[in-house]
């Protein structure tokens, strides 16, 4: 059994995407061609944003967002403490301080009294600037806009949805990448919709901001001349190919793939609900379930259930075995284990299950029986 079942999906999709390939590579286009352009059209339509502007990769993206806003040096820039590491990592890159929230247990994401607190924090020990929340849209529910972004307001900082697993999921109406100030996704092969490849994107409905952002991923070029430079940026833009590739993707992914995976999901909840803490999805949220991810009783449950499934040949992933606030790589600012009770719950009981638009009901079913056989 497959975790992600990519060959599943290209054999779906294979007479579209290798016509969409061949057409690239005859008109020899790579860079910034044609499908590039009508990709970021139909990305921005679809999520409900104003502009899209494509990138080499979903860090390249949140780098891109930190640097349209001026964030670096002397800057906090708030991020839960249990996510992916770049989502942390891209403010520290441009020399900002990631200062960690703690969690929702049920939900995996950051919550809003934990970020309040640590705001607090900050204001109170006057080191560092409060300039901007990353909310991270985990596991593809969407993160709790509704109670984060007014405390963002309240404090003045903008906010970054990092919907790089969120690609997808909606709260009521709106869909993720459309909230906050400016949003990321990334198009790493796995991601709820994936190219072949690094890939990613940032949105806004700030024309300003859209224009900063187009001459950031091209080395900060100005609009009307190449060699022209009034700031510095980098070189990270979605190849042409794999803009070609997302085309016939994203249709799918909008036709059949996300619904796929929500029924996946639900049968795993219908199932597995009596026995484990299943994902809570709050009313009125959907997700794209970039994972399904149990919480056991403790970290030895999750050992022997990942054991006797491995035993069957199923696959699953701890996401994420170690906290933020005790990676090395940000050991200059001093954190308490008690900020992160929720956060370092999750770290040892998460267990993430197969899951994908392609999963066969038989495989759910084995999954499902073997989980509850043990
Ligand atoms: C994958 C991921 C990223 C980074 O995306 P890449 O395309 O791999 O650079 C950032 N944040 C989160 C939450 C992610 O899951």
């Amino acid at each position: 059994m497959q975790f992600k079942d990519l060959k599943a999906q290209y054999l779906a999709l294979k007479n579209e995407i290798d016509a969409q390939i061949e057409e690239v590579i005859g008109s020899s286009s790579f860079i910034l061609g044609k499908q590039v352009a009508e990709l970021e059209e139909r990305l921005a339509e679809y999520v409900g944003r104003k502009y899209c502007v494509s990138c080499g990769s979903g860090t390249d993206a949140l780098i891109l967002a930190i640097m349209s806003m001026n964030a670096g040096p002397g800057d906090a820039v708030f991020v839960p403490d249990f996510t992916y590491i770049a989502s942390a990592g891209a403010a520290a890159v441009r020399g900002a301080v990631p200062v960690f929230t703690d969690i929702d247990i049920r939900t995996f994401n950051m919550s809003p009294e934990s970020l309040e607190y640590q705001i607090q924090k900050v204001m109170k020990e006057g080191k560092l600037l409060p300039k901007a929340v990353i909310t991270v849209d985990l596991f593809g529910q969407p993160a709790d806009h509704d109670s984060i972004i007014p405390v963002a307001d309240k404090y003045g900082l903008k906010v970054i949805e990092d919907a790089a697993q969120g690609f997808g999921g909606s709260i009521r109406d709106k869909k993720a990448c459309s909230f906050g100030d400016v949003s990321v996704t990334s198009f790493f092969p796995v991601k709820p919709l994936g190219c072949y490849g690094d890939g990613g994107a940032v949105f806004t409905d700030d024309e300003k901001t859209a224009r900063r952002l187009r001459s950031l991923r091209a080395n900060g070029r100005s609009e009307e001349d190449k060699y022209c430079n009034d700031i510095i940026g980098i070189n990270s833009r979605l190849d042409t190919l794999q803009a070609a590739i997302l085309i016939p993707k994203l249709k799918a992914f909008k036709e059949y793939e996300l619904d796929n995976v929500n029924r996946m999901a639900e049968y795993y909840t219908q199932r597995l609900k009596d026995g484990f803490l299943t994902p809570a999805v709050l009313p009125g949220f959907r997700s794209s379930w970039a994972q399904y991810t149990i919480l056991c009783k403790d970290a030895g449950e999750r050992d022997i259930l990942q054991k006797r499934l491995k035993d069957r040949d199923i696959p699953t992933i701890v996401y994420y075995p170690r906290c933020l606030h005790r990676q090395k790589a940000f050991e200059g600012r001093e954190y308490s284990d008690a900020d992160y009770l929720n956060s370092m719950e999750a770290s040892s009981r998460a267990l993430s299950l197969p899951i994908h638009p392609y999963l066969k009901d038989e495989e759910a079913d084995m999954v499902c029986e073997t989980i509850l056989s043990v």
